[in-house]
């Protein structure tokens, strides 16, 4: 594949740009300086330096972020910054999409990606596939909450019971919880529809993809062929 359509997958810009960050002396492949555009390179496992850094290539973006407070999932968010600008700048022009959104104050596990059938799968609810919350209570959690959870809680415009897939007590005012819907605010209706207030939520998982203890908030990697296995 030529080096100019390489950078230009990988959000570097148009290839007219890229072309110019090559001839420019900006691209470094294998230590050297690589000055011609039209070079041929197995983008497999290539990595390039552009302008001091280095990125990996990857054929089509996953990726994980942990979510802080404060940040909104949206492309235009309207009262707090975008969780998009955490990301660098190749990785947003590349375009990607959150899988689900979370509150401005929620924090957690959020997955970026551009393969959108990704995003229709992990969204889709004839999947049902879990996402586990760490939620801090305002008032005790209690076997009455628990069992009122599990059994299904009426929502405001939901036709039926709402059901949590899984709920254990982990601390005098906290709760592990499982979902498999992605509706507006599920977790904190859910939680006021059974009594009690959410005062803080964090999304601890997806499916089987654990959020790695040593991603800090703010942080983001690459997902590997093995969390995406976890996911699905
Ligand atoms: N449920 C909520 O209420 N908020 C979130 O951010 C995620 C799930």
């Amino acid at each position: 594949m030529q080096l100019d359509r390489i950078l230009q997958s990988q959000g570097f810009g148009s290839r007219k740009e890229c072309r110019g960050l090559v001839r420019h002396g900006f691209v470094v492949i294998g230590g050297e300086v690589q000055e011609d555009p039209f070079a041929d390179l197995d983008p497999t496992g290539l990595e390039i330096e552009v302008d001091g850094e280095t990125w990996a290539y990857h054929e089509v973006a996953y990726v994980m972020l942990h979510k802080p407070t404060g940040y909104e999932v949206s492309h235009k968010p309207i009262h707090h910054p975008s969780v998009f600008s955490l990301l660098p700048s190749p990785l947003r022009a590349r375009g990607v999409q959150a899988v689900g959104r979370l509150d401005e104050d929620t924090t957690g596990m959020l997955i970026l990606t551009e393969d959108g059938q990704l995003i229709h799968q992990l969204s889709s609810p004839k999947r049902a596939i879990p996402k586990i919350y760490q939620v801090t209570l305002k008032h005790p959690a209690n076997d009455e909450l628990v069992a009122a959870l599990l059994a299904g809680v009426q929502l405001h415009d939901e036709p039926e019971p709402v059901v949590a897939a899984g709920c254990e007590i982990v601390g005098e005012c906290a709760l592990r919880l499982t979902i498999t819907g992605g509706k507006y605010h599920q977790v904190k209706r859910m939680i006021a529809a059974a009594g009690n207030r959410v005062e803080a939520l964090h999304r601890n998982a997806i499916g089987r993809l654990e959020l790695p203890a040593d991603l800090a908030p703010g942080e983001w990697r690459w997902l590997t062929p093995a969390d995406l296995a976890a996911l699905r």
